[in-house]
């Protein structure tokens, strides 16, 4: 079995399959934990969705013009490259200089959480499941314990989706914003004396949505994302391995699995048809399998999507109360409003240099 080390320290790069007592337990999803387990060994998950592996990712940079492509990507680059080049020896670094001074556990998690929350992160606890980490990716997680953080995106740009007249694309500014907050979390937890590594939200070494659930932040959407009661579906996730036992967080029981068979705006609204009404079973879990291709598709033929997240009543009207108009009234608040609204694909948000050879967007059969 191949090895990495991470701080003088070996870790397993895939790790033995954990046996059939290890069910993934998330509320209103079931789960067959041989067929997870199978499939985790058989075919584990790769770094990118297909569509966002190469050759194919490069169709998004090509289809669209760099002198507006750059500026908004070029300003997550640089929290991507301190992860992958420079963390681990400033890890060593500041560990160094710091003698762990907290031993209970406790103590550790609330200042952590206190200090992330003062840059603006949910977050919570969980045990790492290396079912859900990206083949060759267990060295970007040398510990189990696992501080998964959340960051909101803005609404105001959301609300445009998919004609997004405040700026040219959806939010991309978040990769930044969180990118760099996400490693000053790390360093507060390094001068703790507790040793580190951290994830930038455009990473696809884990799957961060499982992990998010796990760690009690919120509950699986019908579109796929995380649904929390801060701000529904709208959120970017990053995540710390630490080298600390801290209190675990469990998963929580919002009501959102009930709530989505109930509203299915995303569904009725994706204009690739990339949601399933029906559920089905997808790696050993029972639920809606969006269909990454034709999203994709769509999302690179306009300057991003984001549909789904802005068709959701959770994001437009806030958890708290359309949760409770649907316990009075057993009714999606909104639902008729949302639905009948027009979608605006207009030809200033298209990219000017795709061709439908590249990208169909045509609404198809859903899978
Ligand atoms: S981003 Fe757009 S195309 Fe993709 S699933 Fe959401 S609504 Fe559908
Ligand atoms: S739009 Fe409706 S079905 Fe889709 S995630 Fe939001 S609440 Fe669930």
């Amino acid at each position: 079995m191949k090895l990495h080390r991470y701080r003088g320290q070996r870790v397993v790069t895939r790790p033995p399959i954990p046996d059939d007592g290890a069910v993934l337990r998330i509320p209103g999803v079931e789960v067959d934990a041989a067929e997870l387990n199978l499939y985790s060994e058989v075919n584990p998950l790769r770094f990118a969705i297909p569509p966002l592996r190469p050759p194919q990712a490069l169709l998004y940079p090509l289809a669209h013009r760099a002198v507006e492509l750059l500026p908004e990507l070029t300003p997550t680059i640089p929290p991507m490259v301190f992860m992958e080049l420079f963390q681990e020896r400033y890890d060593r670094y500041m560990t160094a200089r710091h003698p762990r001074t907290i031993t209970d556990g406790a103590r550790l998690k609330e200042e952590i959480q206190r200090y992330a929350a003062s840059l603006g992160f949910i977050s919570g606890v969980t045990l790492l499941d290396r079912r859900f980490v990206s083949l060759g990716y267990d060295s970007a997680f040398p510990y189990d314990t696992v501080l998964v953080l959340g960051m909101e995106m803005r609404k105001e740009f959301l609300l445009e989706a998919p004609d997004f007249r405040l700026r040219r694309y959806p939010d991309y500014d978040i990769y930044r914003k969180a990118g760099w907050r996400v490693h000053r979390v790390a360093n507060f937890i390094r001068r703790k004396g507790v040793s580190c590594s951290a994830r930038v939200p455009f990473d696809g070494a884990m799957q961060y949505t499982v992990h998010a659930i796990l760690a009690g932040l919120g509950e699986l959407g019908a579109f796929g994302g995380v649904i929390t009661p801060q701000y529904g579906p709208r959120q970017r996730w990053c995540c710390i391995a630490l080298d600390a036992e801290l209190p675990l967080d469990s998963p929580v029981d919002l009501g959102v699995a009930a709530f989505c068979d109930e509203c299915l705006l995303c569904v009725d609204r994706c204009p690739a048809g990339a949601i399933p009404r029906e559920r089905v079973w997808w790696r050993g879990v029972y639920k809606r399998k969006v269909n990454d291709v034709r999203c994709f598709r769509f999302f690179s033929r306009l300057k991003g999507c984001a549909v789904c997240i802005n068709s959701c009543p959770l994001h437009r009207f806030g958890f708290d109360e359309v949760m409770d108009h649907y316990a009075r009234t057993g009714e999606v608040m909104g639902r008729e409003e949302i639905l009948a609204e027009k979608l605006t694909l207009s030809r200033r948000n298209e990219c000017k240099n795709t061709s439908d050879h590249f990208f169909h967007t045509g609404r198809e059969t859903a899978p």
